[in-house]
């Protein structure tokens, strides 16, 4: 009787072992494996030098019962750390201690609302009017802007939009093979020039060859030479007057920026905005990064909104901003 007993329990016991296995795998296999980071664990991991930057630094902060003169301290110094800017920095501070937090976890739930509150809420969206609605991409070389035109390229494809690439990048000669060889791999046309041509007279062809084959978007790549060199801001100028002119408009000007250059790149954003007025920004390697915070600086300063965010040199890793998103990924606990 004994034995039977003990066998039973051991089939009951397999059978909740197995039934729990399924339910695991079945989990694990819902997760999408290439797609959005989610909140809760991709972007919290590709955005965790940063988090670690603010966060994990102020974990005693957010721990505590009472927050003393030196613990406010030591969150603006998480803040300037992470390249919020001491403007954004000193005024976000001030707010949460005007909600009088009781305690860490208030002025943790407080800073959340006004980091947030700091990024506000401008249209992110890529504007895509025209047909085709030209994206003119601009940028200082090394910042991943060949790299984000393609990983842009590649999610409009996913959403069934038609892309054609213009490689008005006639200057460096790698240029257009590297444009060329993402256009393969995302399976869209590339228009290019021979080096040294008209980067505005292979802009005007890619245009053109986009309208006659009926493309949705086309995806104009740039020249990204030093950004002080008056040359390159004309060229691009020219670049854009020619767009516009045959165009009818542009639709959007991306910025490419690299965030592991924090306050570097507002430098770098305010010349490119003088020279085209740039209508949203690509910041790319935060997951390279403690200085996420730049995020919040650019748009202060230049009220320009951050569109896209790359965290990641796979072809997925360039997600659309989202504020809620981004502080959450730094700062819940
Ligand atoms: P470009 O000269 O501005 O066109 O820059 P590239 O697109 O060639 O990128 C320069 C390097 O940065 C490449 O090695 C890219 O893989 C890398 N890169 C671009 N975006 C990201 C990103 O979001 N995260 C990381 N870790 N690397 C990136």
């Amino acid at each position: 009787m004994d034995t039977v007993l003990l066998i039973a329990l051991l089939i009951a016991l397999l059978v909740v072992v197995a039934v729990v296995v399924i339910v695991l795998l079945l989990r694990r296999k819902s997760t999408p494996a290439t797609g959005e980071p989610t909140v809760d664990t991709g972007l919290r991991i590709r955005l965790s030098k940063t988090r670690s930057a603010i966060s994990a630094s102020l974990a005693g902060v957010f721990g505590s019962d009472q927050l003393s003169d030196d613990q406010w301290e030591a969150i603006e110094d998480a803040l300037i750390t992470a390249d919020v800017g001491p403007a954004a920095t000193a005024e976000i501070v001030q707010n949460v201690r005007d909600d009088r937090p009781g305690d860490g976890a208030e002025a943790r739930a407080a800073l959340i609302v006004e980091l947030e509150a700091a990024l506000g809420n401008s249209d992110r969206s890529l504007r895509l009017d025209g047909s085709p609605a030209v994206v003119l991409v601009v940028g200082v070389n090394g910042t991943g802007k060949t790299t984000s035109i393609a990983k842009i390229a590649n999610r409009l494809v996913e959403e069934d939009v038609t892309v054609v690439l213009g490689a008005a990048d006639t200057f460096r000669a790698a240029a257009d093979a590297q444009l060329r060889e993402w256009g393969s791999r995302v399976g869209v046309s590339v228009v290019s020039g021979a080096q040294g041509a008209d980067p505005a007279s292979v802009a005007h062809d890619a245009y053109t060859a986009a309208r006659a084959d009926g493309a949705d978007v086309v995806i104009v790549d740039t020249a990204g030479r030093l950004h002080n060199q008056k040359n390159l801001m004309d060229e691009l100028g020219k670049v854009v007057r020619v767009l516009e002119r045959e165009a009818s408009g542009i639709s959007e000007v991306l910025l490419v920026l690299d965030g592991t250059t924090g306050q570097n790149g507002i430098a770098q954003a305010k010349q490119f905005s003088d020279a085209v007025g740039v209508t949203g920004v690509v910041l790319t390697k935060l997951d390279g990064t403690s200085r996420g915070g730049i995020a919040i600086a650019i748009e202060r300063e230049l009220d320009i909104p951050v569109k896209f965010i790359g965290i990641g040199e796979g072809m997925h890793d360039l997600i659309p901003f989202v504020p809620e998103d981004f502080v959450e990924a730094l700062l819940a606990p």
